[in-house]
């Protein structure tokens, strides 16, 4: 790996720890571990930090807190979940105020295991995120360097195998939120894909020719239903769901009204799309562990 060329910043946040994890990590700041020998500084500005540590599992009350911080976060930037209880919600997962580790509200690009997690972990994790800013940092900027990198285009039922495979691989971690393995997109057959390519508008996003994501709707009278946007864990945080939803729904230019769904425990689609004008107008329960949340969005000018 070559380091970044400018120091990262990082940003500590304690969730709802028992202190164990955040003691770690500032001893991680002293004399005796010193990570400033990367670069590396602590800042409480989330407008400047890079990285951000996180300590303790999410709750109600914090989960708007981490995703303000995340969002305000420039991009790109990198999140190291500490210890088990940020990773899973360790030992406090099954307390009625509890959602579980800090990847149910944000992308965790780093984990780092332990009761409290050891400092020497802890640097691992942090070098090991300067790998992923890195990564970052050359996507974005081969992204906006004009080199069409990223094309984002209508996709063929040639497309539908990869397509396919690529949902399956992006819907793992809703499967695990909600410990069902038997959720329809990994269930899909491709007979079914294909034959949805005859009812359904697809696009893809391809980056340097490798499809990254994707998006499917149709229009019924005056809405348009927008279904399965999917980003390939790998790219998820560039941008590219944010291209896929606006280009989609310039595909259905009609359309005055816009519908989608997702799970009630999916906090980070939710918040994805609340971001982009969404709101929730229904839900329906799919089963005793699922509950669909309808959102919608009218077109500006067609209020
Ligand atoms: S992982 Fe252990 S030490 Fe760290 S916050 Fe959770 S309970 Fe405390």
């Amino acid at each position: 790996m070559s380091f970044l060329s400018k120091s990262p910043w990082i940003m500590h946040y304690d969730g709802s720890s028992c202190n164990g994890c955040d003691i770690e990590v500032l001893a991680c700041l002293t004399p005796v571990y010193d990570v400033e020998r990367f670069g590396i500084i602590n800042t409480g500005n989330p407008k400047h930090a890079d990285i951000l540590l996180i300590t303790g599992a999410i709750n109600e009350q914090n989960r708007s807190v981490v995703q303000n911080i995340y969002h305000q976060m420039p991009d790109p930037k990198v999140v190291v979940a500490i210890g088990i209880c940020a990773s899973t919600g360790g030992i406090f997962k099954e307390c009625y105020n509890v959602l579980g580790g800090v990847e149910n509200v944000i992308p965790v690009d780093v984990y780092v295991p332990g009761c409290a997690a050891r400092p020497e972990s802890i640097i691992d994790g942090v070098v090991k995120s300067l790998a992923v800013l890195e990564e970052k940092h050359r996507s974005i900027a081969l992204m906006n360097s004009g080199k069409d990198v990223l094309a984002i285009e209508t996709a063929s039922v040639e497309d539908a195998k990869t397509i396919l495979h690529l949902q399956k691989e992006a819907y793992q971690s809703e499967a695990e939120i909600y410990g069902n393995f038997d959720i329809a997109p990994l269930k899909q057959t491709l007979d079914e894909i294909r034959h949805d390519f005859s009812k359904k508008c697809f696009l893809k996003a391809s980056f340097k020719n490798h499809i990254v994501g994707s998006v499917r709707a149709y229009s019924d009278g005056e809405t348009c239903f927008i279904e399965r946007l999917i980003v390939a864990p790998s790219k998820q945080d560039l941008g590219i769901g944010s291209k896929l939803l606006k280009a989609i729904e310039d595909r259905f230019p009609d359309s005055p009204r816009f519908e989608l769904f997702t799970g009630h425990k999916s906090r980070r689609n939710l918040f994805f799309y609340q971001k982009r004008g969404y709101s929730e107008f229904k839900h329906s329960i799919v089963c005793d562990k699922i509950t669909r949340v309808y959102l919608e969005k009218h077109r500006a000018e067609h209020k």
